[in-house]
């Protein structure tokens, strides 16, 4: 990955351009973390760089940026800019191109953000970008109370940066994120859940979330009982108790979880029916809110008669046949007679004696 990125750099130079990269990937290299994503930011235009770039997979002009697929791998190119009459405490209204690395530097988040790697792999640390990461402290580029007016969502990702690089936030910067907390009600719920999860699903989530409360963000954020959640390792675990669905947007699958874990929370997870009705996935979660062994819930997971209707030995073709029938709403009754017998342990899962047990129970 990095060698493409020099070679992208490179071919980006040779069009009479200067390219770097810049923001997350110099700074987890420098951490030694690993890394995903590579952004590049250069003195191209979005349309000159449609000229270097065959793949354009989207521009986004409007804010300067493209993204390009090269040697099979997604960069998202950013032209130098600084940003003006920030909207809405969020979106900059309008930006225009600058020159310079120095003055797109100017217009970032963090100093821990602003490192940068030219063509030949040389680090470019233009306001001590180094000094802060080795002293593992978070800072605004700029002054603090105005970057935060600018962009109240780098309230969230100063905290994001604390918890999953395990950084301290410097004291002014913590002063103005407690007086202008409020500002988050501004910045779309997308946006704040992205960081909250990355906070929530961080090692260092506890730190996290008690930056989040000591900052009085919670009630900004809209989830007050952020205070009293146990704090466990799924992140889904810490939404389930957030009473947050008519708050944030979550996908189906964080829904349904979510409404699972909540439901049986307070049920004995141990038992065959639950693990059965709600599957391991959500008894783990679960388990992680009641103290239950995860262990032992594995163990006792493994060990019940059936996971699924699938696995009752006899079909639900087959019951008909025995009982001479056409498919119809009784086999719902022997099905989950069937279920409870197996899973009470009053019947063995063995072909045999489940026709016994239905014609004995179910033939007239
Ligand atoms: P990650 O590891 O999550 O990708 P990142 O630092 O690369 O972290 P991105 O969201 O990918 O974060 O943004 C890339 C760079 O763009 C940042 O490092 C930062 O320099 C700049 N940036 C991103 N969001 C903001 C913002 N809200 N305000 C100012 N600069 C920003
Ligand atoms: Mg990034």
């Amino acid at each position: 990955m990095y060698e493409t990125a020099l070679r992208l750099l490179e071919k980006i130079s040779n069009y009479g351009y200067v390219a770097y990269m810049v923001g997350g990937y110099p700074r987890d290299l420098y951490l030694k973390r690993t890394f995903t994503d590579i952004d590049i930011c250069t003195d191209a235009t979005p349309m000159e760089l449609h000229q270097i770039f065959s793949e354009v997979v989207t521009t986004n002009s409007e804010y300067g940026s493209v993204t390009v697929v090269f040697e099979k791998i997604k960069f998202e190119i950013t032209t130098f800019r600084k940003e003006f009459k920030y909207k809405d405490h969020r979106r900059p209204e309008k930006i225009e191109y600058v020159d310079t690395l120095e003055e797109d530097i100017k217009r970032r988040d963090f100093t821990i953000n602003t490192l940068c790697i030219d063509k030949d792999g040389k680090q470019i640390d233009l306001i001590g970008a180094k000094q802060d990461l080795d002293n593992k402290i978070i800072r605004t580029v700029g002054n603090p109370k105005q970057s935060l007016k600018e962009d109240a969502l780098r309230i969230l990702r100063a905290i994001r940066f604390a918890a999953t690089l395990n950084f301290t936030i410097e004291p002014k910067l913590k002063t103005y994120i407690k007086k202008y907390g409020y500002l988050l009600k501004k910045i779309s719920k997308d946006r704040k859940k992205d960081e909250l999860d990355l906070i929530f699903s961080s090692p260092n989530k506890a730190y996290g979330i008690e930056l989040l409360i000591d900052l009085k963000l919670t009630e900004h954020l809209e989830i007050p009982n952020l205070k009293k959640a146990k704090i466990t390792p799924s992140m889904i675990v810490t939404w389930a108790q957030l009473d947050a669905l008519d708050k944030y947007n979550f996908n189906t699958i964080e829904k349904e979880s979510i409404r699972k874990i909540n439901e049986v929370k307070d049920k004995e997870l141990l038992d065959n029916h639950t693990l059965y009705n709600y599957g391991l996935y959500t008894c783990t979660m679960a388990a992680e809110l009641n103290g239950v062994d995860k262990k032992l819930l594995n163990e006792k997971y493994a060990k019940i008669p059936i996971k699924s209707r699938l696995d009752i030995a006899i079909t639900p073709m087959e019951i008909c046949d025995l009982l001479n029938k056409k498919a119809g709403s009784f086999l719902k009754t022997i099905l989950s007679d069937l279920e409870n017998q197996l899973l009470d342990g009053k019947l063995n899962n063995d072909k045999e004696e489940l026709i016994n047990y239905i014609i004995e129970n179910y033939q007239n």
